[in-house]
Parts: structure tokens; C-alpha cells; sequence
């Protein structure tokens, strides 16, 4: 039997940067069930363009994690570009930050319900902080219809404690500034982001993974099944006894791999519900009307609620003359990726995104399960359940998927790198 003092599941951006770090150190194996690394931040080749599972740009604020990366490939740094679509116009992004964008009426009816905003609601629920922190205005032209769109649920149903913690307090300064002055779109922490100078996202795990020591990834090798009281996990190309194991995969799927699996673990990974996102890749003849990186649309007739161009990011991510979009979708039950494409044409148009349905060369339909871990009401209870019981037995959740939270590239990889560190010093 295979034998290895830390077994890391899944070979995306957090496995990855956790192998990295280990080094030589520690017998590290990594297994990753794709036949490619990255995961969410990888990319796809498809004649010419390239497709990144919707936009993912590295909001670094981390310098110490930075130098790191640079150190592997170069890094454009890029001046975020992000607009909302509003009332058939753009406003730069936030949308609470630029009112004074919006016709009077709307722009009136978010700057007076701001300053009335009711800041004694109980927060028990998502609506109640949202309310709370922008007032009505703003919740019911923008937050809400948003948020609905992206969750696939009304703010009502998650949790208020979830976002008291993830929800900022806004500037109140700014915002009222925001709506009596046009300003720019400058607002904001994530004014600028990283991007690999080639290769999309993906350019990143690939990178990462040629500097891994021989023979600690192994690509199309699945974790099936743990026997976690004995440290035995089962793959495709027989059993593996660990010290330790890194989960990076979704954490609900342990449901199907914990052997056994105890009834009230097997309880709280069902309450973990996750978002499912259909979206489109688009390869286009020409270039669109607009140069925005990405573009929110919250008004629920649109079927779609944001938009991205990978191509105004980097020119190379589509053939000369043409350009590389996404469009994340609102639908549940999507149909064939043309006749969504069909449904989402008068807004793309609208927007000044697509001249013609003859200017489409690529046009597919993907999916990720569980994008977005859903912060319900059970959404915390159930986590706080299920880490103590996992840790007890050696088994450490962490990344964005594995932790089933809201994070993002920088903050999983500096997770990953953090926890094997103290592992190490802890002598595992
Ligand atoms: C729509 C969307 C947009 C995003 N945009 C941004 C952004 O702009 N900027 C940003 O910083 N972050 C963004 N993120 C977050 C980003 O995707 C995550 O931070 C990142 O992917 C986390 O990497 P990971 O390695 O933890 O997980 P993943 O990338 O999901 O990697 C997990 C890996 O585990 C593998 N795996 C699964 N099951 C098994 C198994 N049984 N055995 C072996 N391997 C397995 C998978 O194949 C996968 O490769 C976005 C996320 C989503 C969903």
C-alpha cells in the first residue's frame, strides 16, 4: 500500500500552493480526479479563445503571497473596468457609490431612504443587514434583485449573522458624495487586480504544478472512498494510508465518500446546500461596443446577472479582431446552449455587447456545481458541526470549495500555504 504523511484531495489553486509550500518537507502525495490541475482556475482552449470559468482575477492583498507568484509567471496588473447595467445605461460599479448616475426618481429614492435607513432591525436575516446598511432605495433596485439573481433564493432565506460578518459598512461619506457627483469608477478596495500576462487564469496552476517534486500529483486519480478511522483512503489505482489529509473538494461530497458514515455527519453535510451556475462562453468576430472587464445586471427581465470580456482583460485571450466573453445565467433548468444564447440576445444587444448572431464562433454552455455555498439559516450550524469531527480525525477542510464558504484565489491559497506550515510545525 501506497503510504505518505499528508494526502492533499484535489489539485486545484489551494492543493496546489499547499504542495508547493511542503516542498521536499513532508511525504506529500496530491490527488486530483481531473485530467488537468487548477480546477475552477483553470482554462479551457476552444479555437483561438480562451474561456476561464467566468472571470477570475487576482484581487491580491496579500505582498508576501505576491512576490511568490511573480516569482513563478509573469503577472499583468490590470485597472478594474467594472460597470452595472441599469435602466438601459452603465453606471460604474458599485452601484451604491454612483447614484448620481441613475435618473433623479431612483437616484432621489436611494439618497433619501440612505439617510432614513432603519439601523434597528434585528439582523436575522440577509434582507434585514442589507436594509439596514443602505436602506430601502438601494436594497430594492439593486441589492435585491442582485442578490436573488446570484443565490437563486431571497435574501429573506439566508442567514443575517453570515452577512453581518461578509457585508461591509458602507462610507457613508462617499455614498452621499456618490449621489451628487459623477464620479469615476475608482471606489473600492479591488481597484486593481493580477492576471498571468498569458494563458489565462490557468497559466497559475500550471505553473505551480511544475515546480511540484516528482511524483507527488497524480492527475485522473480520484479520492472514492475514506475509511477515516484508519487513515485509509481508496482511489482508482488502490489504497493509500495517510498522517494526514487536505480536503480541497467540495465538502458536501464527503457524504458519498466517508466510510462509514456517522448518521449525524451524514445530517449536516445534507443541510449544506450549494449554488448551481450555468453560464455561457462566447467567442465573438469583432469587438464589443463596450470595454468594461465586467458588468453586474440586477434587473430580474435580463436572464443573465453578470457579463465579463476576458479579452478587454488581455487582447491574447481571443484570435486577433475578436473577443472572449462570459455570461453567468439566471436559470436553473438551462436548455441547449444556443437557445439560451437566443434568450439572452436582446439584453447582449441592448448592452452593446453582441452586433449579430453571425459575429458568434464559439457559443458553449458549462456548468459549475455548487459555485456559490448557499449561507442559509442552517448554513453555519451545520459547518460548526462538521469541522470539530473532521479535525478530530486528521481531516483539514480548506479552500473556497473545501471550507464551503465565500473566498477567493488569494485568500484559499493563502490558507492552504498557512495550514501546512503550522502542520509542519506541529510536526504533523
Ligand atoms: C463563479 C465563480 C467566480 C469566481 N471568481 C473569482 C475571482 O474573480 N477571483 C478570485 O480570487 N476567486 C474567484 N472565485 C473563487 C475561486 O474559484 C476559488 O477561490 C478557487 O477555485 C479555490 O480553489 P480550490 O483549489 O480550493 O478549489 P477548486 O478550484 O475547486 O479545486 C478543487 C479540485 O478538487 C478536485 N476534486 C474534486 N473532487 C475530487 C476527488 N474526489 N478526488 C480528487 N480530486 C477531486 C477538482 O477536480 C478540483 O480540481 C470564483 C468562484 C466562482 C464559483
Amino acid at each position: 500500500m501506497d503510504r505518505c504523511d499528508l494526502l492533499i484531495v484535489g489539485g486545484g489553486l489551494s492543493g496546489l500552493s499547499a504542495a508547493w509550500t511542503l516542498g521536499n518537507r513532508l511525504r506529500t502525495l496530491l490527488l486530483e480526479a481531473a485530467p488537468i490541475v487548477g480546477g475552477l482556475s483553470a482554462t479551457q482552449h476552444v479555437e483561438g479563445y480562451l474561456f476561464d470559468w467566468t472571470g477570475h482575477w487576482l484581487h491580491l492583498r496579500d505582498q508576501e503571497l505576491q512576490a511568490h507568484l511573480e516569482g513563478l509567471l509573469p503577472l499583468a496588473r490590470v485597472t478594474r473596468k467594472a460597470a452595472v447595467f441599469f435602466a438601459g445605461s452603465y453606471l460604474p460599479y458599485p452601484f451604491q457609490s454612483h447614484t448620481a448616475y441613475l435618473p433623479q426618481k431612483e437616484r432621489d429614492y436611494c439618497l433619501d431612504t440612505f439617510k432614513t435607513r432603519p439601523r434597528d432591525l434585528p439582523n436575522s436575516n440577509y434582507e434585514e443587514v442589507l436594509l439596514s446598511k443602505f436602506g430601502e432605495g438601494i436594497y430594492e433596485l439593486f441589492l435585491k434583485p442582485y442578490n436573488t439573481k446570484l443565490w437563486g433564493l431571497s435574501p429573506k432565506e439566508m442567514s443575517g449573522e453570515y452577512a453581518v460578518k461578509y457585508i461591509p459598512d458602507p462610507d457613508e461619506a462617499a455614498l452621499l458624495h456618490g449621489g451628487t457627483h459623477r464620479i469615476p469608477s475608482r471606489i473600492g478596495y479591488n481597484q486593481t487586480f493580477l492576471y498571468p500576462s498569458k494563458g489565462g487564469m490557468g497559466a497559475l496552476a500550471q505553473a505551480l504544478a511544475a515546480e511540484l517534486p516528482p511524483g507527488v500529483l497524480r492527475v485522473q486519480t480520484p479520492l472514492t472512498a475514506l475509511h477515516w478511522s484508519q487513515h485509509i483512503a481508496h482511489t482508482p489505482t488502490g489504497p493509500i494510508q495517510y498522517g494526514n489529509l487536505l480536503f480541497t473538494a467540495p465538502l458536501p461530497s464527503l457524504g458519498t465518500l466517508l466510510e462509514p458514515l456517522p448518521p449525524e455527519i451524514a445530517t449536516a453535510l445534507s443541510q449544506l446546500r450549494g449554488r448551481r451556475l450555468h453560464f455561457l462562453d462566447l467567442g465573438l468576430r469583432g469587438t464589443p461596443d463596450q470595454d468594461f472587464h465586467w458588468c453586474y445586471v440586477p434587473e430580474p427581465h435580463y436572464p443573465f446577472y453578470r457579463v465579463g470580456i476576458f479579452s478587454t482583460v488581455l487582447p491574447s485571450m481571443a484570435p486577433p479582431n475578436c473577443s472572449s466573453l462570459y455570461v453567468e445565467l439566471t436559470t436553473s433548468t438551462p436548455k441547449s446552449a444556443r437557445e439560451e444564447l437566443a434568450l439572452c440576445l436582446p439584453g447582449l444587444r441592448k448592452m452593446g455587447l453582441i452586433p449579430s448572431l453571425e459575429s458568434v464562433q464559439v457559443c458553449r454552455l458549462r456548468t459549475i456545481e455548487g459555485a456559490y455555498a448557499i449561507p442559509d439559516h442552517a448554513y453555519l450550524p451545520a459547518r460548526n458541526f462538521l469541522f470539530p469531527f473532521l479535525r478530530a480525525h486528521d481531516i483539514h477542510c480548506v479552500g473556497r470549495f473545501g471550507r464551503w464558504s465565500y473566498s477567493s484565489m488569494g485568500e484559499d491559497m493563502r490558507a492552504a500555504m498557512e495550514r501546512v506550515r503550522a502542520m509542519q510545525y506541529h510536526g504533523l
